[in-house]
């Protein structure tokens, strides 16, 4: 990011991502903070907060850790953010909410992608022993080697 860049305004640069009618919807008042998260979050999905708040601040100057975690913590009770935490990863974010999609990770540089729904034969999705519960989600997590890491011989 550099310094002469800047200068240039151009309104019309950021893409057709509109989060003004996405907090409305919910209710929630619209803030700067809040289209700023919201917009880096759509601009990169399963980003994790470091760089959520590099992108904020990016946007808007200086803006403190806590407003951004308390903003993330906003929009996710809220439901335009899904939080996800594959295991051993820091916390990731993402603006795909509603269809409950998988991810799979890369086991070596930790890099997720989205699965939709699974296809074909689930024998896994329907408990054996629901043990009286009412299930509505199950959590699928893939896990593997991406392509750039299986190609890179790692060290
Ligand atoms: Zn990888
Ligand atoms: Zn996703």
């Amino acid at each position: 990011m550099t310094d002469s860049r800047k200068s240039v305004r151009l309104p019309s640069v950021r893409t057709t991502f509109d989060a003004e009618p996405l907090l409305r919807g919910v209710a929630l008042r619209v803030t700067r903070p809040r289209v700023a998260v919201l917009t880096a979050v759509h601009e990169q999905p399963h980003a994790d907060t470091d760089s959520i708040i590099r992108s904020v601040r990016g946007d808007l100057g200086e803006v403190s850790t806590q407003a951004v975690y308390d903003v993330l913590r906003a929009l996710t009770a809220a439901g335009l953010l899904r939080r996800i935490e594959p295991a051993g990863s820091v916390a990731r974010y993402e603006s795909r909410v509603g269809d409950n999609h998988h991810h799979i990770v890369c086991r070596s540089c930790g890099d997720i992608a989205d699965v939709d729904c699974a296809v074909g034969d689930t024998p896994c999705l329907t408990a054996s022993d629901d043990h009286g519960y009412a299930v509505d989600e199950a959590e699928v997590v893939y896990w593997g080697t991406c392509p750039a890491c299986s190609t890179t011989p790692s060290s």
